[in-house]
């Protein structure tokens, strides 16, 4: 029966809104609570970042960085357990790789999205809007599959909405087939047969996509040239000591430090995530070597330059670029361009109708709590993978949703269901516990001699 809000009386404990990995995770480590959850998304069905489904592209997490393991290892939502279920496991193990494939992730993805009864698809979350009186939450949301409005009341709302294809202000808007990474395998033939790709961006994305057109370019009567305005193609960085960051203690440290800081370092550490898998790398260099040993290339890789304009004239993009070191332009024609210029958070315009219960900071951004929250520490609206800017480098790692799932969970029942490591490092961040102080020495209690 719906109140009149239209919204149903019932009241969830918790709604989630999007359901990619961090908020598919939270309904599998939810499943077995007891708690009163329902999960809403405005695709059709779970599909991980289809348009980058390249073969033979693995996650940059080790498979234990699942929906679930990190929290509960004995979970029935694990990827060992997909692997079990499907017959997959031994082949796994001889394969000694602890690197899941791309579509074995999105694969197992959809396995356990088809074993949670309260995942609702086609339901685009419009607004948020807060009922004092009752002092729930209404998610209201209209099916993309019938046009039909519906509004859930909720204690407690997740809002796990992912990230947006992100494109530099000169590359907006060009006209032409110019395409996003995100979408790139849906337009890879039309890109083969358009005779000149360039592919702009330093990051995986557009490592990826390089190495797979580089492999056909020559018999396949093309040319691709990869742009990008970073210094050089920097690997993402692996070393153990790095990987301690990826942590609840590094996260703390991170949090307390002051928004200009943290702006900072969040531009500084760009590499340790933004980067290109060294192997990928190798494998990119050992293809080029491979390739010249019958002839020239049909490529051009150029470093620490930036596209500051692009023009479609019906048949090419006359592309001007600028050297940085050199700071000259020159000029490069192409018949297709592949953006693989990264993704950003954006606050939902669905959250605009509570905002006046929201934190925001001096830059008109969430703040965002350290448990995830953002309602003014009453704990009852949280979000997953829109706080790089307040937790830094965890926010969209695979390897720490589950951490921060387990987090959320404690927050919403009120206790820790599933253990939070508050310390895994064997560094420290900050100053040490048992850091003795410089700080003056108190002045001398009068007639207490103090040793020189
Ligand atoms: C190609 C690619 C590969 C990556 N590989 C890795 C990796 O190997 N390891 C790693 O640690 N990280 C990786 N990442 C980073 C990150 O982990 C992923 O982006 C991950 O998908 C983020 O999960 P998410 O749940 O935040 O968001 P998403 O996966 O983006 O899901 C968000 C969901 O919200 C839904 N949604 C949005 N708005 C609404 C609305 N108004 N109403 C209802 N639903 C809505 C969307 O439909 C979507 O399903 C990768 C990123 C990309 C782009």
């Amino acid at each position: 029966m719906s109140g009149q809000d239209g919204a149903s009386a019932h009241v969830h404990d918790l709604i989630g809104v999007g359901i990619g990995p961090f908020n598919l995770g939270l309904a599998c480590l939810t499943q077995p609570t007891g708690l009163d959850a329902v999960f809403l998304d405005r695709e059709d069905g779970f599909r991980w970042h289809h348009g980058m489904m390249i073969e033979g592209a693995t996650i940059q997490v080790p498979f234990l960085a699942d929906l679930v393991t990190m929290a509960d290892p004995t979970s029935e939502f694990s990827f060992l357990n997909w692997l079990k279920r499907t017959g997959r496991l031994y082949p796994f193990y001889i394969r000694e790789n602890f690197y899941a494939l791309r579509a074995e992730y999105d694969a197992y993805c959809r396995w356990a999205a088809d074993r949670l009864p309260n995942l609702r698809w086609n339901h685009e979350v419009v607004a948020i809007e807060h009922d004092a009186a009752a002092d729930v939450y209404l998610v209201r949301a209209m099916r993309t599959d019938t046009g039909e409005e519906i509004a859930l009341r909720a204690r407690h709302v997740v809002v796990a909405v992912g990230t947006r294809p992100s494109v530099p202000a000169p590359l907006r808007g060009l006209g032409g087939p110019a395409i996003h990474s995100s979408e790139y395998t849906d337009h890879r033939d039309a890109l083969q047969a358009s005779g000149s790709i360039t592919v702009v961006g330093s990051g995986q994305s557009a490592a990826e996509i390089y190495r797979d057109l580089l492999d056909h370019a020559r018999d396949g009567g093309y040319r691709v040239d990869w742009v990008t305005r970073s210094p050089r193609f920097f690997p993402m960085e692996y070393t153990k000591l790095t990987l301690e960051m990826t942590s609840p203690e590094y996260t703390d440290h991170f949090h307390a430090l002051p928004l200009g800081l943290r702006q900072h370092l969040g531009r500084e550490q760009r590499s340790l995530y933004k980067g290109i898998s060294a192997d990928l790398i190798d494998d990119i260099y050992d293809t080029l070597y491979r390739l010249s040993a019958s002839g020239p290339v049909p490529t051009t890789l150029l470093t620490d330059t930036e596209v500051t304009a692009a023009e479609w004239d019906g048949a090419n993009y006359r592309l001007r670029l600028r050297h940085g070191q050199l700071d000259t332009e020159h000029e490069r024609d192409t018949a297709s361009l592949v953006l693989a210029t990264g993704y950003a958070a954006e606050t939902p315009p669905f959250l605009s109708p509570i905002a006046d219960r929201l934190d925001w900071d001096g830059l008109g951004r969430l703040a965002v709590a350290r448990d995830y929250s953002i309602d003014g520490g009453r704990g009852r609206v949280f979000v997953q993978n829109g706080e790089e800017h307040t937790h830094g480098l965890t926010a969209p790692d695979l390897g720490f949703g589950a951490w921060r799932n387990s987090s959320i969970l404690a927050s919403i029942a009120g206790r820790e269901i599933y253990p939070l490591e508050r310390r895994i490092a064997f560094q420290d961040f900050g100053v040490p516990a048992d850091a003795r102080s410089t700080a003056p020495a108190a002045a001398a209690t009068p007639g207490l001699e103090v040793a020189r």
